[in-house]
């Protein structure tokens, strides 16, 4: 029996639904009452999963990290997904989502990104299926990550700049729901995280979770059993940490731990810690945690890591904290970039700003020689190389 499953209203425990408007309700519906059939036709599901084989590059590699096992007296694996195509976890999620709009014959795309990351993996789904591709980004997201918007850009995407509100990802995602709306009968939404409204976490924790499915397998062949003590994960909205651990909600015997953005510490007001000290709210169609003023406004999150930069959570990582099922450690700004300092000097795997939240972790968790620890690495450092250099040793 698994209690971490949405219900039929869309819910985990006090978590989710889908408070869209009414022009939105009969996609919705059919997505919801269609992708399970879909993702489990045969046809589909080799697609799939040969694209994710031979495109994507998987299964990612359940790497031994020698010398950080021996800083930290313990046997960590690092989950590898900063190999995949395009450089994070997000492309396992665009492609499958692309691949469930052609068939349900959806002739148009469109997404919204914050940092770039899952602008450009839908990018990539769309050029792959010939698919035009829509994708809004706040305008100041557009200055700070060029590079990003280059390569949609040259992936023959639309880039739509928004230039309302703080000019960041909130007012990218207000965007998107308004063109989904515009255009409700040819659209597909795809959305980055597990986010959103109901089916939209329940889909993108199922498309991630071939994460925790190979794990299981590499774990056994390494190791001789399927589970470790800990999987650690940096969370955003929550698509790398669930996908981490889908297949390990109900296993006790593993403890979970989520890794969010505190920013310049909680204390400053300058964080992105909606699990630490979010309030329930509904943000862009689902009851969350959002961190918020004491008027119930969103606050605007900070992060330095423009991949965790988001004022809610994705409604099931609100229910696993709440029931207690998952743990959550708040990562400043300082601490993240000391972690991935020492993770490129221990092992010369440089990691996304978003990943060193996960490895900032460990220093902070109390481990037991004996205990085998699982860490997801979501993303590569290439994006961040610039904000590494520059930041105080
Ligand atoms: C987008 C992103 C994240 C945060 O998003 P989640 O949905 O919480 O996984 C983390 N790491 C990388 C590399 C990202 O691109």
């Amino acid at each position: 029996m698994n209690t971490y499953q949405v219900n039929t209203d869309g819910y985990y425990g006090a978590f989710g639904g889908a408070e869209v408007p009414e022009i939105l309700r009969h996609n919705l519906h059919e997505l919801t009452t269609r992708y399970r059939e879909i993702l489990s036709e045969p046809a589909f599901e080799q697609e799939y999963r040969e694209l994710l084989h031979d495109y994507v590059g998987r299964p990612s590699p359940l790497y031994h990290a020698r010398r950080l096992s021996a800083r930290y007296k313990a046997t960590i694996y690092l989950k590898r997904e900063d190999l995949n195509h395009t450089g994070s976890h997000k492309i396992n999620n665009a492609l499958g989502q692309v691949l469930l709009a052609r068939r349900l014959g959806k002739t148009r795309i469109i997404a919204e990104t914050g940092a770039g990351q899952h602008g450009v993996a839908t990018a990539t789904a769309c050029a792959l299926l010939g698919l035009p591709c829509h994708i809004y980004m706040g305008s100041t997201d557009v200055e700070r990550q060029h590079v990003n918007v280059e390569r949609m850009r040259m992936l023959g995407a639309t880039v739509h700049p928004v230039s309302s509100g703080s000019s960041t990802l909130t007012d990218a995602v207000d965007a998107a729901f308004a063109d989904y709306c515009g255009h409700a009968a040819d659209t597909f939404y795809v959305v980055g995280s597990a986010v959103g409204p109901h089916p939209y976490p329940a889909l993108v924790a199922e498309l991630q979770s071939v994460i925790s499915a190979e794990i299981r397998e590499q774990l056994m062949q390494k190791i001789g059993r399927n589970y470790p003590d800990f999987l650690v994960a940096c969370i955003g909205g929550g698509s790398n940490a669930m996908g981490t651990m889908y297949h390990y909600l109900s296993e006790n015997r593993t403890r979970l731990l989520l890794a969010e953005a505190a920013g310049y510490g909680i204390a400053s007001g300058q964080h992105a810690a909606t699990l630490s000290v979010g309030k329930p709210a509904t943000l862009h169609g689902a009851h969350t945690l959002v961190i918020q003023d004491s008027a119930g406004h969103p606050l605007e999150p900070y992060s330095l890591s423009a991949g965790l930069d988001y004022p809610g959570i994705g409604p099931l990582p609100a229910h696993l904290v709440s029931t207690g099922r998952a743990e959550v450690l708040a990562v400043t700004d300082v601490q993240a970039v000391a972690a991935a300092r020492e993770l490129t000097l221990l092992e010369g795997i440089i990691p996304a700003l978003e990943s060193a939240h996960a490895l900032a972790a460990l220093p902070l968790m109390q481990l037991k020689p004996t205990d085998v620890v699982v860490l997801t690495v979501s993303g590569r450092g290439d994006k961040d190389l610039g904000t590494y250099l520059a930041y105080p040793q």
